[in-house]
């Protein structure tokens, strides 16, 4: 059974005025339940982690300091969130989601977690709504339990996996790989093991195509024991931040070359949704629905 990751908590009510839409983390697993592609069965609440998994990662001293809410205010505005103790506590809670997920993905082949994604977080700052970096957290993780050894990070969301990069860059157990919009945040881009920028505008076929071989290479020279993919539906056309321009159909042709490849070879995959800011939130949940209809008929 194709398990998901969910808390009540990620839907957070944002201070008014605040645009980022939180919303989503509630509307999509409704829908999903509503048409019938999962029931209640599907979701596990993950609850607040050991922090020992999360000093893993991060830097102690940002780390506590996150959680005692002393993050110098030049600091805490590039997060772009209200710092506020709920706020840390479900981004925490998100960590570990992914974690637990990978434990399921290692049985079932694969699992997501309908947040995370969080991939500005950097090893010792946060930036652009990203405090914790899940997918970071959850690579270490299986590491630390001996699960996987060699690890490969899809970031397929329209914005660089900057903080993802920073973390793993003197690390050859873990392949960061990210594909997006050249033109988009951040403006000065880390390096990832392999990045892809794409140039404003790109519709499907090229993005696909373009996909299609990178992942040919990737899973042919990294061999990994474990994927994780950062799903963001911010390369939609209608999104209000991304440069690039896919429809609907792309974006689910985009997944199911990832979950295609990782059957392909066997891999088990840890999915996390990632950014998606269409101004019709229906344009949202969809796009994200995409990914776990696909899941669910691949899979199970
Ligand atoms: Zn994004």
């Amino acid at each position: 059974m194709l398990k998901i990751a969910y808390h009540p908590i990620y839907n957070h009510p944002l201070p008014q005025g605040h645009r980022f839409p939180m919303i989503k983390y509630e509307l999509l697993p409704q829908q999903l339940i509503y048409e019938g592609t999962c029931t209640s069965d599907n979701f596990f609440e993950p609850c607040l982690p050991n922090d020992k998994y999360l000093v893993a990662v991060h830097d102690p001293v940002y780390y506590y300091d996150l959680l005692n809410l002393k993050i110098p205010y030049k600091e805490a505005r590039k997060i772009g969130f209200p710092l506020s103790e709920q706020l840390v506590e479900r981004e925490r809670i998100i960590a570990d989601g992914t974690m637990k997920a990978c434990e399921f993905s290692l049985k079932k082949g694969i699992a997501m977690n309908i947040a995370g994604g969080t991939h500005h977080a950097f090893s010792s700052r946060g930036e652009a709504f990203c405090m914790l970096n899940d997918q970071a957290i959850g690579a270490r993780y299986l590491q630390s339990k001996k699960l996987a050894d060699q690890i490969l990070i899809i970031d397929l969301d329209v914005h660089q996996g900057n903080g993802t990069a920073e973390i793993f860059k003197d690390d050859p157990s873990v392949f960061t790989f990210s594909m997006h919009g050249a033109n988009n945040y951040p403006f000065k881009k880390e390096s990832s093991d392999l990045d892809i920028a794409l140039k404003k505008g790109t519709t499907d076929l090229e993005y696909l195509s373009v996909l299609k071989d990178a992942l040919t290479n990737l899973f042919r020279e990294v061999r990994p024991e474990f994927v994780f993919y950062l799903c963001g539906v911010d390369i939609l056309e209608t999104d209000k931040l991304g440069t690039l321009s896919l429809s609907l159909e792309g974006c689910k042709k985009r997944d199911e070359l990832v979950l295609e490849r990782c059957l392909q070879y066997q891999i088990p995959v840890q999915c996390s949704m990632g950014g998606g800011y269409s101004s019709d939130i229906k344009k949202i949940v969809e796009a994200h629905a995409n990914t776990f209809r696909l899941a669910q008929q691949m899979y199970f």
